[in-house]
């Protein structure tokens, strides 16, 4: 069964943000919980039914945000919860995949027209703040921690959809690289090898193959622009570069700096040329991949133009 689909403007469900609940000095660093502190006696515990209602309390009030700041989401957008953890996958975006639970969204009434779709871990909530409240946090704490984690994965995946360059109501079929039915069953587990077959990470390709400069363009410019707004939010919580072999998010978001005061929608400004700065960070490190390797193929000179191409 589908756990939830949130259109914008969810008349169903409708919480308290959670940052009015919160006090500023409760609020934990970005990073995961510090490793030094001893845990409490007896670690604090979500169970797994309140931690969805807490991830969906989030992602309904950053769905709500999304759209009120960034044209390119203004559409019906719609996150589907499922068991991702099997593909070692904590989220997912492609094009069409909103359309792919058409028939389930249709169903839950849920459907509001196409619009962009990303896919979420039903139990990364409740596992977030397990590790905090392992590492020692209060329960606030954790909640506050496993929020802001929930709220990075949000905002990274609709970044994707910015950086795609698909509408959201374009035919879903004529651009997504999966078959809709096999994401389906997927995600509702009957299939789990099938989705991380056609995912797998092809270690011969640059490591950030998929979260180029367009996509980190995207990061900071909707990152800074839900900062206000969700407090605590940091760029480390959006996306960690250093996992995709790149220089950390923070330098990047330095040579963006010019940039970051234009309110333009995303899809245009990441079209646009970058500021000095933030290409000549992004050549590097694609260079750094490219001098990396012994004797370069045809896919991988490739993979580094297109990656070039990704910084106009
Ligand atoms: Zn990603």
């Amino acid at each position: 069964m589908i756990e939830t689909m949130a259109p914008p403007r969810r008349e169903i469900y409708r919480p308290t943000p959670w940052w009015n609940q919160m006090p500023a000095a409760a609020l934990p660093t970005p990073q995961a919980p510090a490793a030094h502190r001893p845990p409490a006696a007896t670690p604090a515990t979500l169970t797994a039914a309140a931690a969805k209602t807490r991830a969906l309390a989030v992602t309904d009030g950053l769905l709500d945000q999304m759209q009120r700041i960034e044209p390119g989401l203004s559409g019906p957008l719609y996150v589907v919860f499922g068991q991702l953890r099997k593909q070692n996958m904590a989220g997912q975006y492609f094009p069409g995949l909103a359309a792919t639970f058409e028939a389930d969204a249709r169903a839950a009434g849920l459907w509001h027209g196409r619009g962009h779709g990303v896919l979420l871990d039903e139990d990364q909530y409740q596992i977030d703040f397990s590790d905090a409240a392992a590492a020692g946090l209060t329960a606030q704490q954790a909640n506050a921690y496993a929020t802001l984690a929930c709220s990075g994965k949000v905002i990274h995946e609709f970044c994707h959809a910015l950086a795609s360059g698909f509408s959201g109501t374009e035919d879903p079929l004529g651009n997504s690289e999966f078959d809709p039915r096999e994401v389906r069953s997927v995600v509702f587990n009957d299939s789990p090898d099938k989705l991380r077959a056609a995912t797998a990470y092809d270690a011969a390709l640059p490591p950030f193959q998929k979260h180029d400069a367009a996509f980190l363009r995207a990061v900071i410019h909707l990152t800074a622009r839900m900062m206000p707004t969700t407090k605590g939010l940091m760029l480390d919580h959006v996306v960690h570069c250093e996992k995709f072999g790149l220089s950390p998010i923070g330098q990047y978001a330095l040579g963006l700096a010019k940039e970051l005061p234009i309110r333009a929608p995303i899809a245009r400004l990441i079209a646009s040329p970058a500021p000095a700065a933030f290409r000549n960070l992004w050549k590097d490190d694609v260079a750094k991949w490219y001098a990396s390797l012994t004797n370069p193929t045809d896919l991988q000179i490739e993979a580094g133009a297109k990656a070039l191409r990704s910084c106009p």
